[in-house]
């Protein structure tokens, strides 16, 4: 006999303002199998619980129902009170009536007789639940790290210093990220490659810390604790083990290229370290641009080299032969930091970006201003190579703008603006800078201060609107806006213009696919719950670090790339791993061996089972579920034709109980409320 308890909660008022909470617990004593309800302020506080507890106790209770907000938040906080009280946690079900009723139903009967239905609903589910224990899956202690930009590094250096192996891997021949083309960095000014470098070092010399560079994940299978990953490896043409980053391979190369790392406003050779502080200190070959063909690899790369940074080589570390290499780790957890590329500035045509040489981005400024760029760290107009005396800094460009670029804001603009405009003068002490901007975000700290000094003590001119179009004329730029506060429109030249452009996702939704995380409206990396948890993602196991996220300054970075790190240790401390058994089974007697379960199976779960007779003659296929890699999904119920799979939690009984009970609720609450 079931013997359910309704626990109907206030919420303080977010469900009592709406929904006649007493009238609810008044209506689940109505229902068949329930010996008890009650209503409360907060049932999740420490004495809503204790009431649960004690009628678990007291009331010998089969089954609770805690009728409140989403499970998301409080079914762990419930499971693990009932489970203190000595009943199974599986046994204690929430009934929703926060998010799926009172936040969206206006106050009146309507909303209580729903509350009501969702609670019959629920008794009805709960009265057919059965105890389950959690799954225990062996544990891989080793963590993935994707990307090395400075978020990759921090979580790759905390998983490491704690004591357990990582693998990072980064696609380009260096790590380093966005951060390495930097010049100083707002608030403190401090250069940004002397702060990195460090950490790059550490990571490349941590005995825990496998650095795989010119590298990316191919493939991703297996389930939390216990992913199996294949990396490809590209070849660099120039063996790691042996190269000694002379150079000497530098100046013989006949072949020059623009340099990506210096935004194409100087040259590299074919051979080359994409900058001097690279890590690792190895010579890449960039072998579609090479010269003079003479070999062809067995990869099918077509490898045309002249040959001369082999004669030049001393240690012999040029190896034309070298192919894709592909290695297969065995990790538990997985942070993936694949960072941000800034919005291509073309698509705001009316800037003139990509027309007049002298418009730039935020990187090829960061660039320019570095002391390691292609200037030297003297700003230059790349028409003319002059000094500026004119800049002018236009924000939000593409940044809140849906119709052109993106909505959300890019969170870094007004600040690094503002340190561009500093850093400017600074460098050119008679020159002006104008800002264009639409407010001026600066939260965080010292943020405000670092502005207001720029406007105030740097004499940088802000100006509150919108540029509509910038042209050339005469060798100068002109650019056309509108000062909002003063109410007139503005025409300015300038020998320069620099547009902060939006920061977007760098990946492009292939490695999403690749860890089968979910990624938001814009590309980003979609986290479970964004104040809550907002490092995990819907995958288990798999977590997000830095700007992979969303836009994000360096030391919200660095300060969610720790947190990334923190999770990932969080798991490895466990001897094994526990998973809620709400996993699919099969009647192996029912199962037809069609296999459409497997086909729709996103997580590779679905086994054939052989079944033999005595004599060990194979008589049919039957599928079977991977314990360990089934999320739960359900999808494989679905699709059963002889209807052999059920849910455990979820099963077909529990949810025909729930639908059964959902129509008749409103009629039956309506007499109680009559
Ligand atoms: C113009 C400009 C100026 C800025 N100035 C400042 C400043 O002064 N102060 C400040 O606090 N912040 C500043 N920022 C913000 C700063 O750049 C970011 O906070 C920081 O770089 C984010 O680091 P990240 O590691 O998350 O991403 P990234 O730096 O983008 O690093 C991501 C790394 O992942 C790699 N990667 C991507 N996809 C893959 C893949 N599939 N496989 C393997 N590797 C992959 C990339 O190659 C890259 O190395 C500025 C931003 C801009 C645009």
């Amino acid at each position: 006999m079931a013997r359910v308890g309704v626990f109907v909660c206030h919420c303080g008022e977010n469900i009592a303002r709406t929904v006649d909470v007493a009238k609810v617990a008044e209506f689940a004593r109505t229902v068949p199998g329930v010996v008890l309800s009650d209503h409360y302020t907060y049932f999740c506080s420490a004495p809503g619980q204790k009431k649960v507890q004690e009628a678990i106790q007291q009331q010998s209770l089969t089954g609770v129902v805690v009728a409140a907000c989403s499970p998301h938040l409080h079914e762990p906080t419930f499971r693990g009170a009932s489970s203190q009280a000595g009943l199974n946690p599986f046994l204690c079900e929430m009934a929703n009536i926060r998010e799926q009723c009172s936040w969206v139903h206006a106050k009146g009967e309507a909303a209580t007789n729903k509350a009501c239905a969702i609670v019959a609903s629920m008794v009805e589910k709960v009265k057919r639940s059965h105890p389950l224990r959690p799954i225990e899956v062996p544990l891989t202690k080793r963590a993935l790290v994707i990307g090395g930009g400075v978020a990759g590094i921090r979580a790759a250096l905390d998983i490491a210093n704690a004591g357990y192996p990582v693998t990072l891997v980064e696609r380009q021949p260096t790590i380093g990220g966005n951060m390495a083309r930097l010049s100083e960095t707002f608030p403190t000014l401090d250069c940004s490659q002397c702060i990195l470098t460090p950490l790059m070092v550490e990571a490349s010399r941590h005995p825990k810390i496998e650095l795989l560079t010119y590298a990316e994940v191919q493939e991703v299978n297996g389930y939390v604790g216990n992913f199996k990953v294949r990396i490809k490896k590209k070849p660099r043409y120039v063996r790691e083990e042996l190269c000694t980053g002379c150079d000497d391979c530098v100046p013989v190369c006949p072949v020059s290229l623009p340099n990506e790392f210096d935004m194409n406003l100087s040259w590299r050779k074919a051979i080359y370290l994409p900058f001097p502080q690279a890590v690792p200190a190895v010579y890449t070959l960039d072998a579609s641009q090479c010269v003079n063909s003479t070999l062809e690899s067995k990869s099918g790369y077509r490898v045309l080299a002249c040959e001369r940074c082999s004669q030049a080589c001393g240690p012999k570390a040029i190896d034309y032969d070298m192919e894709p290499e592909i290695l297969e780790r065995e990790v538990g957890a997985v942070v993936v930091a694949s960072g941000y590329n800034l919005m291509q500035a073309e698509e705001a045509r009316e800037y003139g970006y990509g027309k007049h040489p002298d418009v730039l981005d935020g990187f090829e400024f960061e660039r320019l201003l570095s002391a390691s760029g292609p200037t030297g760290g003297e700003v230059r107009r790349p028409s003319d190579g002059k000094v500026p005396k004119e800049v002018v800094f236009i924000q939000c460009v593409g940044s809140r703008d849906p119709q052109r670029g993106v909505p959300y804001c890019s969170r870094v603009c007004c600040m690094y603006t503002a340190k561009h405009a500093l850093l400017f003068k600074h460098k050119v002490p008679d020159g002006k800078a104008y800002v264009f901007y639409m407010d001026i975000r600066a939260a965080g700290k010292g943020y405000e201060e670092f502005v207001n000094r720029v406007m105030e003590e740097e004499r940088v001119l802000y100006l509150r609107g919108r540029v509509s179009r910038v042209v050339s004329e005469d060798g100068k730029l002109l650019v056309y806006g509108t000062d909002t506060l003063a109410g007139q429109p503005v025409r300015m030249r300038a020998d320069l213009v620099v547009l902060a452009t939006a920061m977007v996702p760098s990946s492009d939704g292939e490695l999403a696919r690749k860890l089968r995380v979910p990624t938001d409206a814009y590309g980003f990396f979609q986290e479970v719950h964004p104040k809550l948890r907002p490092v995990e993602t819907l995958t288990a196991g798999v977590f997000l670090a830095g700007s992979a996220q969303s836009p994000k300054d360096i030391p919200d970075t660095v300060a969610h790339a720790s947190a990334a790190g923190s999770k990932a240790l969080e798991l490895f401390s466990k001897p094994v791993l526990h998973r809620e058994p709400i996993i699919a089974q099969v009647n192996e007697g029912a199962c037809n061996g069609c296999f459409d379960c497997e086909r729709v199976c996103p997580y590779r779960a679905m086994e054939r089972k052989e079944i033999r007779d005595r004599q060990g003659n194979l008589i049919r296929l039957v599928a079977r579920v991977n314990e360990a890699m089934c999320e739960g999904c359900g999808l494989c119920t679905a699709a059963c034709r002889s209807r052999s799979i059920d849910l455990f939690g979820f099963s077909e009984e529990q949810i025909f109980a729930q639908l059964a009970a959902v129509a008749p609720a409103p009629i039956e609450a309506q007499a109680c409320l009559a």
